[in-house]
């Protein structure tokens, strides 16, 4: 199962302005952008240029209720559901610190876990 996040970008098959199961026909391939993410789909931000029948436009309440980025309301998002999505682009580089849970961008796991650490957090424990 495919684990992304706000940020992520993806390829979706699209025919006839709807996005199409990646096993599906399609006609075009576009990339957007996930800016939420529920249990069974993503948000995505279509931009103008591309069509979709399904978009709707992010207003203020629902960026807030899902979470998405203010930079987002007023545009245009459609939702889909994992199977939707055909191809990952690119994935933000950086992890977030198991401890602070701070961001930090080109950071890769330091632990033997696979987690990462940040250096504020390995020199004091009890930080
Ligand atoms: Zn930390």
């Amino acid at each position: 199962m495919l684990k992304l996040k706000a940020g992520d970008k993806v390829e979706c098959r699209i025919k006839a302005g709807t996005i199409r199961n990646a096993y599906d026909e399609y006609d075009d391939v576009k990339t957007f952008e996930i800016v939420a993410v529920d249990n069974e789909g993503y948000y995505l931000f279509v931009p103008h240029y591309i069509f979709l029948n399904e978009g709707s436009v992010a207003s203020e309440a629902r960026c807030r209720s899902l979470g998405i980025d203010r930079a987002f309301v007023g545009e245009s998002i459609t939702y889909v559901l994992s199977a939707y999505i055909c191809k990952v682009v690119s994935e933000l580089d950086g992890m977030k610190c198991s401890r602070c849970r701070d961001f930090f961008g080109m950071a890769a796991p330091n632990q033997k876990d696979g987690t990462f650490l940040c250096r504020a957090c390995k020199e004091n424990p009890y930080r």
